[in-house]
Order: C-alpha cells, then structure tokens, then sequence
C-alpha cells in the first residue's frame, strides 16, 4: 500500500510507496525488487532527515479523484489527485520529467474539474470507415457531403443532450458521446436528399452499425482546470475549552 506524507513545515509530500515511483519497464534484468525497495528506503531516509523536527502527518488519497493528462501507460505525463488530512483538502501533483528519473509529488493549495472544451464528430474515422466497408463505393464527393451533413446536425449540441458511452476511452481526457434517436431520425431523412436507392439503403445501415459505438460517436476533448490559492493563515485563534481549564489549573 502506498502511504503519502505530508511535511507541514514546509508543504512537501513523500510517496512511500515502491510500486508508483519505479514502473516497471524501468526494471533492468539484473534489477532485482530488493535493490528498490533499498532505493525506496533511502528516499524515504532522505525525506526524513531533510525534515528532521518538522511535524509530518498521514495523507488520505480521495477515491477516484485521480485525473491525468494523458494514458495511464505514457511514462511522462503530469496527472494530479485529492488527498486530505482529515481536515484539510490539497491537490497533489504527480509528474516526470524524463523517463529515467522517479516520479515527483508536488502539494497544491486549490482544486481542479474537468472542463469540456470541444465536442466533434470523428470526420477522419468516418471518411475512411465509408472508403472501407461501402460496396460500391461511394464517391469522393458524397462521403464529403455526409461528413459535412453530419457535422451540420450535431452543430450545436449541448453535453447534457448526449448520452455518454460507458467505455473507457484510450486517452483519459477525451470522452465519447452517442447522438440521440431525434438527431437521429433527423440526420436519415436528410441523408435522403443525398443518396438514393440502395446508396440510401445501404448509408441507413452503415450510421445504424456505427451510431452506438463506432466513427459515429461524438468526441468531447476535456482540459485539467486546476485553480491555485493561497496557503490558508495558520489559525491563532485561541480555543476556548483548553484556556478554561487552564484556569482551573491555575487556582488549585
Ligand atoms: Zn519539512
């Protein structure tokens, strides 16, 4: 289990952990567990003696509150998660630099959210996917025309009108909508005017086939909007219930 340490002195964490600093696939052959666990223990030494009489406190990681900027497999990559002393909450960012060196942990007074910054419609994946499975195939110009006629229908859509389609996708911050069955019935009667015959027939069957979890899913990208404060003034507020006592004390 890791184990996060916070120095209230001076704002620092520690991950004491061996399993998060040192991925694996920076494990050379001869590089055996018990050589990092003594890397980890030293790091560990290090802090301690770095903080030698500061105050450290146990830090909770909030559950699923881990956001990241990119795949959980990319080596370098700035991510961030919630953790709380029970009565405070902070932001902890984790990064590297180069892939040879450990991860950083980094204490951040403020709070971050997933902002949606576009949503579009996978134009790229649609051309080819028609190239691909349309037989015969459909011309250069109406497999533009259907790529602009199906932006044109989702312009405008709002996140709230989506449906969200439960997969995790491969990039932590993009998510993938499906259109509803309005936009739906809507975007076949305009691909009416379009095609015709078995064109039409066989586009019916093709935004049929890919509307649920194919090149037609809309594409929201998110961004990581993280909000800096100021570290919050220590409290000098005298608490009342230990000054009553104390006066107690005093008259004996
Ligand atoms: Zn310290």
């Amino acid at each position: 289990m890791n184990q996060l340490i916070r120095c209230k002195t001076c704002d620092q964490v520690f991950m004491k952990g061996p399993y998060d600093a040192y991925p694996e696939y920076e494990v050379a052959p001869n590089y055996s567990s018990e050589n990092f666990r003594r890397i980890e223990r030293d790091d560990f030494q290090n802090f301690l003696s770095d903080h030698d009489g500061h105050q450290l406190e146990s830090l909770k990681i909030i559950e699923d509150s881990y956001v990241s900027e990119k795949a959980y497999s990319e080596p370098i990559k700035v991510s961030f998660f919630k953790a709380t002393n029970g009565r405070e909450r902070f932001v902890v960012k984790k990064f590297r630099e180069r892939i040879d060196e450990p991860l950083k942990y980094q204490l951040i007074f403020g709070d971050y959210s997933l902002k949606c910054v576009t949503i579009e419609i996978q134009s790229a994946e649609i051309s080819k996917q028609l190239e691909d499975e349309l037989k015969p195939p459909l011309s250069p110009e109406k497999i533009e025309a259907f790529v602009k006629l199906y932006g044109d229908v989702v312009q405008g859509f709002a996140l709230e009108d989506l449906e969200r389609i439960p997969e995790e996708s491969r990039h932590p911050l993009e998510v993938y909508y499906k259109i509803d069955d309005v936009h739906l019935v809507y975007l076949l009667r305009k691909c009416r005017s379009l095609f015709k015959g078995q064109e039409y027939l066989a586009m019916e069957e093709f935004i049929h086939r890919h509307k649920d979890d194919g090149v037609l899913l809309l594409k929201a990208t998110y961004n990581i909007e993280l909000v800096e404060v100021a570290k919050p003034e220590k409290r000098t507020i005298p608490v009342f219930q230990p000054l009553e006592k104390e006066k107690v004390l005093w008259k004996k």
